[in-house]
């Protein structure tokens, strides 16, 4: 499998709007990478740049070293997996798989060798021989998954594959796509806006933002230390606490924490996850005052709303205890995890 570089891609489709930005990304060899961010933000257009479907305005890609930015979409051994399937209906099953592999010119028992073992793969090698709107949507994914898995692509390109399945068959089908690729030492890159997809199953990720990567790193990276309110809430609830800076010293409803550089005061925010807020027993330090204003009891976990010096906030908390509202409680962040991060745009 390849080890994936993109460099320097920059792509408008209107002449004056770029929906990609300059946008250098390297994929290692057999790493499930995750581009994640909202709508528009210019994610598929990177996985057809890098399919050969669309033609970027500059820069270049390379496979495992091997310069493939002027191939066309055949030669370059990079597979999709579209979110509607795209499976031809007419076909029965073993067809839609074999297309890839005929495309490639493999024929006769090298071909059935092939189709039936990527069947396996995907658990529908008993389905070689039925009709593609005779299988569930889920089936339907798997099948269109054993296609591009057929043609041993160097690269994987996975865009919303499983928006149009429900919620259980999803977290199934996170679960296969995940075993299959990490068997196969596949490299693979997966489009989302789903932050839950993106954090269960990326090995990285990258946060879009107008055709611009915000943020790099691995889901617990991205998820505890985000770079800037924006990747903050993209990847998942938070609290935004306001406050300004000055001489090392971050003042806030709150209470006032340690800024550890220095930071324009009024483009910049305090953040804590509400699970990162605890209950305390007792005064001590950083321990402030609250008022619980509402509650979501949520069985495994309760939010909280309170509200401190003018300042609501949520507090998550699992195993959640009786508690009473409209009640004072202490409260305390867990060490570490109170940032102050930029607010660009
Ligand atoms: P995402 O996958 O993140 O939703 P896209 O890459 O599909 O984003 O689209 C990024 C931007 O480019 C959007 O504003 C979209 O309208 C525009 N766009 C995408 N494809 C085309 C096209 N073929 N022609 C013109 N504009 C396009």
């Amino acid at each position: 499998m390849a080890k994936v570089v993109i460099n320097n891609i920059s792509k408008s489709y209107d002449g004056k709007t770029k929906v990609l930005d300059a946008l250098d990304l390297e994929i290692e060899s057999g790493e499930m990478f995750f581009l994640l961010g909202p709508s528009g933000c210019g994610k598929s257009t990177l996985l057809r740049i890098l399919a050969g479907l669309v033609t970027q305005d500059s820069g270049s890609i390379s496979f495992d070293g091997v310069d493939i930015t002027n191939l066309p979409p055949e030669k370059r051994r990079a597979a999709m997996v579209f979110q509607n399937y795209a499976l031809w209906p007419h076909l029965d099953v073993f067809e839609n798989v074999a297309f890839g592999l005929r495309n490639a010119n493999v024929k006769g028992s090298e071909l059935k060798k092939r189709v039936m073992e990527s069947l396996e793969l995907v658990r529908l090698a008993d389905c070689a021989k039925r009709k593609v709107p005779s299988l569930s949507g889920g089936q339907q994914q798997r099948i269109a998954l054993a296609r591009a898995l057929a043609v041993e692509p160097y690269l994987l390109l996975l865009d919303e594959p499983l928006s149009n399945l429900d919620a259980r068959l999803r977290d199934a089908m996170r679960n296969e796509i995940s075993n299959i690729c990490a068997r196969r030492n596949q490299t693979a890159l997966y489009v989302t806006h789903d932050r839950q997809e993106a954090l269960s199953m990326a090995d990285r990720l990258a946060v879009l933002k107008d055709g611009k990567i915000r943020q790099l790193g691995t889901p617990e990276e991205l998820y505890n230390f985000p770079a800037d309110r924006f990747c903050a809430e993209f990847l998942g609830d938070i609290n935004i606490i306001p406050g300004k800076e000055k001489n090392g010293v971050f003042t806030t409803p709150l209470g006032n924490f340690a800024a550890v550089k220095r930071y324009d005061s009024d483009k910049c925010c305090g953040i804590i996850r509400p699970e990162r807020i605890r209950f305390a027993d007792s005064c001590g330090d950083g321990v402030f005052k609250a008022t619980l204003v509402s509650k979501t009891f949520l069985g495994e976990s309760c939010d909280y709303l309170a509200e401190a010096n003018g300042v609501k906030f949520t507090i998550r908390e699992s195993a959640p205890r009786s508690r009473t509202l409209g009640s004072e409680v202490m409260l305390k962040f867990d060490d570490g995890f109170f940032q102050i991060v930029p607010e660009r745009d």
